[in-house]
């Protein structure tokens, strides 16, 4: 059946609810060519300022999904993914991920590259020598079947249609809508084969979603769609005001996720990779209540079995698999370091995420354009995060740089992020809400 762009693009500027057919036919005329950038920006930006409600939310998800290849992992309840929407020093998956397998979950999953001030799965896991995420599919497969999970790039042809309209709304100021946030996430995680989803909502300066409300809103969103669409889907809304953990940066990150399956790793890291993983386990019918699934995971990380299965997905990625005894030694070092320091007695009351993302993004840790090339060893980690208490002179953060006189430039402005108060500061809340 025929439409008229213009009467879509109308019917939306004036605030109208599209049909799943016309969505449908928006969606595969842009895919097919047939309809130009211009007019598709004008009905993004009837979709920004009009919304979309939860029926054509699904319609659109679908209609994306359905644009190009998609992959099964058939029905086993165990098979479950994970997508975090984005933030600074977010290396979750690489904590959760193996924890979770160890635990009897199987995880295939797709994860991206970081963009702009986030940062990305797949460049974090590339600093490990060797590391492979562009597997063929049946490799994939194998990988999946004997370590019990396995991280690669998202497969050539799935979802054009995101890939088209995710690149125009980058360039039309369309990209923080929630209607198009979570139909552009869910479509992947549909085509890629998702049944039992956690995601990770975002919520503070370094994501997507500035306040609590809105990265709540978008939490319903996906797993509206997700209920619609027949997955099994459980949203956390977690804080993003400040990075997440310590480090920030490629290299940096994979050891720091390192240390966390050890057991050590920064209590807020900890607490969110826990979170999600024991929203999994119950997903994926392996533990009766999140509370018993967190026991579990627990004695997964002390009794050194999440290391090793972290070791086994390395090891069949073709990565150095040292790099779990001896990350420092494996891992790609920056030549320059330097510190920032606190310029008061005081309390750390704030540490900009945005901030710390664009600063990790400059000194080459991430990239302002998709061809742009990424140094996996440069970066930031921090040595005192909200809540904590500093005196003068005393150490924020470390900076790692290609050369002294960048570490040093980025040390100043490092300090320039932190907020440094006389009066205590509380530890912020970090789970901010559950969505099922
Ligand atoms: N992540 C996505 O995959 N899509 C968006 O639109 C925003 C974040």
């Amino acid at each position: 059946m025929g439409f008229s762009v213009v009467d879509l693009i109308r019917k939306k500027r004036d605030g109208q609810a599209l049909s799943a057919a016309e969505i449908g036919w928006l969606v595969e005329g842009y895919v097919a060519g047939h309809i130009p950038d211009y007019q598709m920006s004008a009905f993004l930006m009837a979709v920004y300022f009009r919304g979309l409600d939860a029926r054509e939310m699904t319609d659109l998800t679908l209609a994306m999904a359905r644009s190009g290849d998609t992959v099964s992992f058939g029905d086993d309840p165990r098979t479950v993914d994970k997508h975090s929407t984005g933030g600074v020093g977010d290396k979750t998956s690489l904590v959760v991920v193996p924890l979770v397998a160890a635990a009897g979950a199987v995880v295939p999953k797709m994860s991206g590259r970081g963009l702009g001030h986030t940062g990305g799965t797949l460049d974090k896991l590339e600093s490990i020598p060797g590391f492979r995420v562009s597997l063929e599919p049946e490799e994939f497969r194998r990988c999946v079947e004997e370590v019990g999970a396995a991280i690669v790039g998202q497969t050539g042809n799935l979802v054009p249609a995101d890939k088209l309209i995710y690149a125009l709304r980058d360039v039309t100021a369309t990209v923080d809508s929630v209607g198009l946030i979570a139909s552009s996430v869910m479509s992947k995680k549909i085509a890629g084969g998702a049944k039992r989803l956690v995601l990770d909502v975002k919520a503070g300066r370094g994501a997507f979603m500035p306040t609590a409300a809105q990265a709540e809103e978008l939490a319903r969103a996906m797993v509206d769609i997700g209920r619609q669409a027949g997955l099994g889907v459980v949203a956390v809304v977690t804080a993003m005001d400040q990075p997440l953990g310590c480090a920030v940066g490629n290299a940096l990150e994979v050891a720091e996720a390192i240390r966390c399956l050890r057991g050590h790793g920064p209590s807020d890291l900890e607490e969110v990779a826990l979170e999600l993983g024991a929203h999994l386990l119950v997903l994926a019918g392996l533990s009766p209540d999140p509370a018993a699934a967190r026991e579990r995971l627990l004695e997964l990380v002390r009794s050194g079995q999440a290391l090793e299965r972290f070791r086994r997905m390395v090891a069949a990625q073709g990565g150095d698999p040292r790099v779990v005894d001896e990350p420092g030694a494996v891992l790609p070092r920056a030549p320059a370091t330097a510190d920032a320091v606190a310029w008061a007695d005081g309390w750390v009351a704030g540490i900009d995420a945005l901030g710390v993302g664009r600063l990790a993004m400059r000194l080459g840790a991430g990239r302002e354009r998709k061809e742009d090339c990424i140094d996996p060893s440069v970066g930031v980690v921090l040595a005192a995060k909200v809540g904590d208490p500093v005196a003068a002179g005393g150490m924020l953060g470390t900076v790692h740089a290609r050369t002294d006189a960048e570490a040093r430039e980025a040390a100043r402005d490092l300090e320039s992020l932190y907020r440094i108060i006389p009066e205590p500061v509380a530890t912020p809340p970090l789970i901010l809400g559950v969505v099922r």
